[in-house]
C-alpha cells in the first residue's frame, strides 16, 4: 500500500470509528433525555468529545496584563484534562507572581488551515511555513493539548516549572509553545527539537 492509499484508508477508518462513537453518543443522549445519564460535552455547546478536531478555539482575548503586545485568550476547547492541567499551572504561576497569558490555545482544523495558509504566503513554501505552523492533521493545537504562553518571562517560568505539572516545551525555535502529557511528570520532557519539522 503506498502512503497516499494508506493515509486515505486510515482517514476512512477514523470516520468509521467516529461514526461508531457518534452512535454511542446518540445512545447516551437518548438515555440522557430520559434523565438517567449525564452527558459529557466539550466546551463548545453541543459538540461531543469525539469531534475535538472541529471544536473552535478562541481567536482572541483581552490584552495580556504584563505585556499588551499579546492577548490572553479564554482556554476554550482544550481537551478536558488539558484544561484542568492548564488551570493548575496558571494558579501555581500566579502564586509566584507570574501571569501566564494564553496567546493561543485550541484551534479547530479550519482555524489551523487558515494559519497554515497565511504562513505559506508569508514564508513562500509549505516546508518553511511548517517550521512555525503545522498543517491541521499534525498540529497539537487542533488536538487541544498545546498552548502558546506569553510574554517571554512567563514562558520561561513554564519551561522551568511546567514539567512537574505535565507541560513541556517541544521546539527550540518556539520558546512559547508547550504541550501537555501527564507522562512527562514521571518520564521527563522529550528531547527538544530544532523546530516543528525537526529541521
Ligand atoms: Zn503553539
Amino acid at each position: 500500500m503506498n502512503d497516499a492509499v494508506r493515509a486515505s484508508a486510515s482517514r476512512r477508518w477514523a470516520f468509521v470509528a467516529m461514526g461508531a462513537v457518534a452512535l454511542a453518543v446518540t445512545g447516551v443522549a437518548t438515555l440522557g433525555a430520559a434523565g438517567r445519564w449525564a452527558l459529557a460535552y466539550e466546551q463548545v455547546a453541543g459538540q461531543p468529545a469525539v469531534l475535538l478536531d472541529e471544536v473552535v478555539g478562541a481567536d482572541t482575548g483581552p490584552a495580556c496584563a504584563p505585556d499588551d503586545r499579546y492577548v490572553d485568550e479564554p482556554p476554550r476547547g482544550l481537551r478536558a484534562d488539558v484544561l484542568a492541567a492548564w488551570n493548575r499551572l496558571r494558579t501555581a504561576a500566579a502564586r509566584q507572581g507570574i501571569h501566564l497569558c494564553l496567546n493561543d490555545g485550541k484551534r479547530s482544523a479550519r482555524q489551523q488551515q487558515q494559519e497554515f495558509d497565511d504562513a505559506v504566503r508569508r514564508f513562500g513554501t509549505a516546508e518553511l511555513a511548517s517550521r512555525y505552523v503545522l498543517p491541521p492533521e499534525k498540529s497539537m493545537h487542533v488536538k487541544g493539548i498545546a498552548v502558546d504562553v506569553q510574554p517571554y518571562a512567563s514562558a520561561q517560568w513554564v519551561q522551568t516549572h511546567g514539567r512537574t505539572a505535565g507541560w513541556c516545551r517541544r521546539y527550540d525555535n518556539e520558546y512559547w509553545h508547550f504541550e501537555y502529557d501527564r507522562r512527562y511528570i514521571s518520564e521527563g520532557c522529550p528531547e527538544l527539537l530544532p523546530s516543528a519539522t525537526a529541521s
